[in-house]
């Protein structure tokens, strides 16, 4: 690897200094010092005093990571290892449990790699890419992984742009290949998992505790809606709560299948629910004209989709459509309201929930609020990497 010196400036100095992990283009003096990624990027002060040692890997959010800020550390699979290491001892009570055997093992700069995730299904891992920066050191790191840790197989996702010389594989690596799906658990629920499709798995394990949340406390006796539902994880969880009924509304064709699927194995009737593939915000519109309400309505979309009829960004819109999932839920009925937009926080989160009650009239309380669970690692140089907001709201 090739070693380049970049120089901070002044005014990010102390913030480098203190641990702040990313590594973005407006720190730089001089951008032509960057040159590829991969590249390990010593960074100095103006005085050219060392601060601290990462390497190149672009990202929508920067231009790379920092991994240490101790001269003496290279970065190499030595590095990586005792990264991942610490990792895996953090997470020890989690390979024992047996009622939850699925969880994230790595979770990029919040255990000191940003770039990388890795996720434990059962026995078997899953490394996510995120920058071919990264990428670059999978060798070393999956080096060091062999040796600190027994597997029954890995496979990888690569979330970079790989210009089209990633020929779609179906993104094994190495073990032994089981044959699909892996059957996890979460809290006594099972998923049905394939690390061989695409892009998701199946389930997206940060939702854990809203899930358990809304199985052991909201959902008895409830008429649930589910938007955006992908797999239906959510209408599962509320269904083995007690709901009376759940209605699983998604765009993708793929999601009325896999939400049969997840419902049959759990034991689940999935004829006595509603799974529909449509449009949320048409969805809306039906609702809305046949005077259809809900007792709880989750819903979760993505930060930003594009349909046939609507741009949806959760930074531009989500009010709006808060506003419709009010006009879809019973007097004091609740919303659950998640995002995993990264670029707006909690705070302005609850700003456009309070914005929405408030245009439409209506009082509200919130009764809980989630971000991202134990296992998903956050560094407190890096609250930013807690992306995920989720409020359970009452409708008064
Ligand atoms: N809530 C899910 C994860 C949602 S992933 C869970 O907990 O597992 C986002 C989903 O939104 C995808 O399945 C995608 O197909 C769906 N989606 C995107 N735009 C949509 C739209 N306009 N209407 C309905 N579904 C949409």
């Amino acid at each position: 690897m090739i070693l380049s010196t970049i120089k901070i400036k002044n005014k990010f100095k102390n913030k480098v200094a203190n641990g702040f992990p990313l590594l973005t283009k407006e720190m730089l003096v001089n951008q032509d010092q960057l040159k590829q990624e991969g590249d390990i990027l010593v960074a100095v002060d103006e005085r050219n005093q060392f601060i601290a040692k990462g390497f190149q890997g672009n990202q929508n959010k920067g231009i790379g990571w920092l991994l240490t800020w101790d001269s003496s550390e290279e970065v190499d699979q030595r590095l990586f290892s005792n990264r991942l290491r610490a990792a895996l001892g953090r997470r020890k009570s989690w390979f024992t449990k047996t009622n939850t055997t699925a969880f994230r093992v790595f979770n990029g700069e919040g255990d000191g790699i940003g770039g990388l995730t890795i996720d434990y299904f059962d026995g078997h891992y899953l490394f996510t890419w995120y920058s071919e920066g990264i990428y670059l050191f999978r060798d070393e790191i999956l080096a060091a992984f062999e040796e600190l840790s027994s597997y029954k197989s890995i496979y990888e996702k690569k979330r970079f742009d790989t210009k089209g010389k990633y020929l779609a594989d179906d993104d094994f690596v190495r073990g032994e290949r089981p044959s699909f799906p892996l059957i996890i658990k979460e809290n006594g629920v099972n998923f049905s998992i394939y690390l061989n499709d695409g892009a998701m798995v199946g389930v997206f394990l940060d939702q854990r505790d809203v899930r358990r949340a809304i199985r052991d406390r909201f959902a008895d006796g409830k008429s649930v809606l589910n938007l955006f539902s992908y797999t239906g994880a959510f209408s599962v969880f509320a269904s083995l709560g007690g709901a009376v009924k759940t209605t699983s509304v998604d765009l993708a064709n793929r999601s009325v299948a896999k939400t049969i699927e997840q419902f049959s194995m759990n034991g689940i009737d999935y004829e006595a629910q509603d799974i529909l593939v449509r449009d949320v915000f048409r969805y809306f519109d039906y609702a809305v004209k046949n005077n259809v309400k809900f007792d709880l309505v989750v819903m979760d979309p993505p930060s930003f989709a594009r349909s046939k009829k609507h741009t949806f960004s959760a930074a531009k819109d989500y009010k709006n459509l808060m506003k419709q999932a009010i006009d879809v839920t019973e007097d004091k009925g609740m919303i659950v309201a998640s995002t995993n937009a990264a670029s707006f926080n909690m705070k302005k989160f609850q700003r456009f929930i309070d914005e929405a009650f408030k245009e439409k009239g209506i009082r509200y309380e919130i009764l809980e609020t989630y971000s991202l669970p134990e296992d998903f690692m956050i560094s407190s140089s890096f609250p930013e990497g807690d992306y995920l907001k989720v409020v359970f709201v009452k409708k008064k």
